[in-house]
């Protein structure tokens, strides 16, 4: 990754080779900066419960072990959270059905530029077989074995019917690229003067509309060739409540505002060429539920048990909310966590900084407004396999 912006340049290489959630454990980093999520998927941790509850369990005399995966585990707290979740929900109901439970195992799954080693420093110690049980009573220790998954899920990262559980939070609003058309100056597509699609024009945003779809279907067809039969998924990504793509909702408030208006700050201050901006683009997508539903109805693979949108709220956490400059910093550090590897990527670290200074700025002269208006709506997907 270059410092320097112009010899540098996203869109020539493959997205998923560099994109990752800021690493480490610094102000920045997604670490840092994932409580809300934490928040948001522990509102929806009933209905996590839900598809649980349909995973079929396997009552054979020497059962394989249960498999279970997140995909899009990011850096933090949050996905061992979820996986320490999944198998304690799952061995109860062996408890309850008198079944003895199998050892379990957890892939941890997200693109090669994820900085795994935060993550596996963070696993609690495993505990071995014989007190498997009173681990799993107690906090603190970890009574599955693990492995991490380098890969996009867009595509396979496991054999054929050996996974009883997928889930995935907060990720499949990732787009597998940019639409090529949306950074090409021929094109009626070309996104002339936004770097989001929030706010742009019908042929960008259609471009953005195909792409997720085209991502989403290939997504489905490669996770219906690796679940077992009986078992399920839980999906929950972005989404919005409008029908109407460019306007995309909390993601919009966050890419499309002050982000949108700093790196015009950029251009104005002659810091950025306009076309440089312009070939800047987030590759983020929050579907409407029907987006969502036409390919998973088109795939045909999975039944849907559940498909919603539901209400997560502030993807900020302020201890002071009249405090503008917190909300601000909340602000900025909020978005460089989960874009600011992309910016660096376009224009190097020291214009990323001019950049996120500015975001913050911006954001905190608007504070009461960020504080109230950005909230993040989801898509949650509970699907199953038979
Ligand atoms: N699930 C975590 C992290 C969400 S951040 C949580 O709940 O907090 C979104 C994650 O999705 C990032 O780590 C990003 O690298 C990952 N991601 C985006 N596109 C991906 C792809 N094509 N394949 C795998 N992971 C992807």
């Amino acid at each position: 990754m270059g410092s320097k912006g112009d010899n540098v340049a996203v869109c020539n290489m493959k997205l998923e080779r560099l994109l990752s959630m800021k690493g480490g454990k610094g102000q920045d980093s997604y670490a840092n900066n994932s409580q809300a999520q934490a928040m948001h998927a522990r509102s929806m941790l009933h209905l996590l419960e839900e598809t649980l509850d349909n995973v079929h369990l396997n009552s054979s005399a020497s059962p394989p072990p249960f498999t279970a995966v997140d995909l899009g585990c990011s850096s933090g707290a949050n996905t061992i959270h979820i996986i320490d979740f999944i198998v304690k929900h799952i061995s109860k109901r062996f408890d309850v059905a008198g079944i003895d439970p199998p050892e379990f195992t957890a892939f941890f799954s997200d693109l090669p530029s994820n900085d795994f080693n935060t993550l596996f420093q963070l696993l609690p110690p495993l505990v071995s077989n014989s007190c498997m049980e009173e681990c799993l009573a107690a906090d603190g220790n970890r009574s599955y074995f693990v492995a991490g998954v380098p890969g996009s899920f867009y595509r396979r990262l496991f054999p054929a019917r050996t996974i009883a559980f997928f889930h995935s939070a907060f990720s499949l609003h990732w787009l597998s690229q940019v639409p090529e058309s949306v950074t090409d100056r021929r094109s009626a597509a070309y996104n002339r003067g936004r770097v989001f699609i929030h706010g742009a024009g019908e042929k960008t945003a259609t471009a953005y509309k195909r792409q997720f779809q085209a991502d989403l279907a290939e997504f489905l067809r490669a996770r219906a060739a690796e679940v077992k039969r009986g078992g399920a998924m839980f999906l929950v990504c972005l989404g919005r409540t409008s029908v109407d793509p460019t306007d995309q909702g909390g993601a919009g408030l966050l890419f499309g505002t002050h982000f949108q208006d700093a790196w015009d700050d950029l251009v104005r201050e002659g810091l950025v060429a306009a076309e440089k901006r312009d070939g800047f683009n987030i590759p983020v997508y929050a579907p409407s539920l029907q987006d969502f539903k036409e390919v998973v109805e088109a795939n045909g693979s999975f039944a849907i048990e559940k498909l919603v949108v539901y209400k997560g709220g502030s993807p900020l956490v302020v201890s002071e909310p009249d405090d503008a400059s917190e909300v601000g910093r909340a602000f900025a550090s909020s978005c460089r966590s989960v874009a600011g590897v992309l910016v660096e990527a376009h224009i190097g670290e020291e214009l990323s900084n001019e950049l996120f200074s500015r975001v913050e700025r911006r954001a905190t002269s608007h504070a009461k407004d960020v504080l109230v208006n950005l909230q993040f709506f989801h898509i949650v997907a509970s699907l199953s396999f038979t």
